[in-house]
């Protein structure tokens, strides 16, 4: 009998995985780095595409939905506030090393390590970092959240201020190849405009600009959240934003060419949003080390096996779920989690191994407890 399969990160696709796999009659070992499950999901003020103005879908109500089916599974070992170390041995006989020095015997391997959003500080030309009234996508989000800082009601961070004027600025971090960023972060005009209709929903005379190069929303349901957008009457501009300027006051004067009209559009906003995009998750160089497992250009996990085994690593044995293999929304993480488990199940038939409890590296069959 084969150890558990070791589940990287406890967001929505390492959860989710985890699931699939008890479902499916394997065990899983699932380490959070940080001390609560969720990844970014409970953050989120609501979740497109599927959300109307009662407020549906609240991003911690869904994450904590996940939490509590994996709570009830005594398939699923969960250590909060834990990272993998090192790993010695080859499929389907992993030795793990953790943080707090314990090790584990795991069959399989599965990075579920998210993303992180791009941090546009480096960007001068919109004055993040310096312009208080100047905030990130993620930003927003919490702001926009009942659970964050002012219960959901946007005002400004310099002054309180109610946001009658808002700008957002598409593309952030994405699409750039002056910072070796040429790839589009997938869920941004989604998200964005998501916002846009949550600030309205709340605020209906709320003037809302959206400053984009192309509108991607791409998947079933996005597009038509994007036409409601314009029919509430958010304003899109297609253009490149060449700054952000601070008004004395506080409010931020954003200048772009409207390359539909080839003008140039200078107007002053209460707060500008930056649309930033999707950057790999902080520990990306080292979990590639220490697991031996390749990488793409952009810098996510790389899957070389793309059209028949989508989620297979560089190696056999470790798989990559969900925004560690990049940006992508919520239901195309679940659906990875599924599908990683499945291929697991296949994989460990093959092998004749099944998944057993967690067992201790250093006393190869008896099964110990974990917490
Ligand atoms: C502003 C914004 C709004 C969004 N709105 C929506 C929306 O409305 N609808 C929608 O479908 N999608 C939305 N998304 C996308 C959604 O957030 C992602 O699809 C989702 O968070 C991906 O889940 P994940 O588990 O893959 O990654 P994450 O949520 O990033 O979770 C990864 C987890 O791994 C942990 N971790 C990281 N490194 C390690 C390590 N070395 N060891 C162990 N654990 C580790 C992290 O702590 C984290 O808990 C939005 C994204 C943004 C930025
Ligand atoms: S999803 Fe939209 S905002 Fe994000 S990088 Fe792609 S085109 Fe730009």
């Amino acid at each position: 009998m084969n150890g558990p399969t070791l589940v990287l990160g406890g967001g929505v696709t390492g959860m989710h995985v985890a699931i699939a796999l008890a479902e499916l009659g394997l065990g899983s070992v699932l380490v959070e780095k940080s001390s609560q499950l969720g990844g970014l999901v409970p953050r989120l003020s609501r979740t497109f595409p599927f959300f109307d103005d009662d407020g549906f879908n609240d991003g911690a109500e869904f994450a904590g939905q996940i939490e509590a089916e994996m709570g009830a599974r005594s398939e699923i070992d969960v250590r909060l506030g834990t990272v993998l170390t090192g790993v010695e041995g080859e499929f389907p006989e992993f030795r793990a090393t953790f943080s707090d020095k314990s090790q584990e015997i795991v069959s399989t391997i599965v990075v579920a390590t998210g993303f992180e959003p791009f941090n546009p500080y480096e960007l001068e030309e919109y004055g993040y970092g310096r312009y208080p009234n100047v905030v990130t996508g993620p930003e927003l989000e919490w702001l926009l959240n009942p659970r964050g800082p002012t219960r959901g009601e946007l005002r400004r961070p310099s002054d309180d201020k109610h946001v009658d004027r808002l700008a957002l600025i598409f593309c952030v971090g994405s699409r750039n190849r002056r910072i070796g960023a040429p790839f589009c972060s997938r869920i941004c005009c989604s998200y964005s405009t998501k916002q846009a209709l949550t600030v309205l929903g709340r605020h209906p005379t709320a003037e809302i600009t959206c400053f984009y190069m192309d509108i991607r929303t791409y998947d079933r349901g996005f597009e038509e959240m994007y036409s409601m957008a314009q029919e509430r009457g958010i304003r899109y501009i297609r253009g490149r934003v060449s700054g952000c300027k601070e008004l004395p006051g506080g409010d931020i004067v954003v200048r772009a060419e409207n390359t539909l009209v080839q003008k140039i559009f200078s107007s002053s906003f209460d707060m500008v949003s930056l649309s930033t995009g999707m950057r790999p998750c902080k520990d990306v160089e080292q979990l590639a080390r220490v697991l031996r497992i390749g990488r793409v250009p952009d810098g996510f996990f790389a899957n070389p096996a793309w059209f028949h085994h989508p989620h297979d690593s560089t190696r056999e044995g470790v798989f990559v779920a969900g925004c560690a293999m990049g940006a992508k929304p919520i239901r195309n993480c679940i659906v990875d989690g599924s599908a990683v488990a499945a291929r697991i199940a296949g994989l460990l038939r093959r092998e004749g191994a099944t998944s057993g409890p967690v067992r201790d590296a250093n006393q190869s069959s008896r099964p110990v407890a974990t917490r």
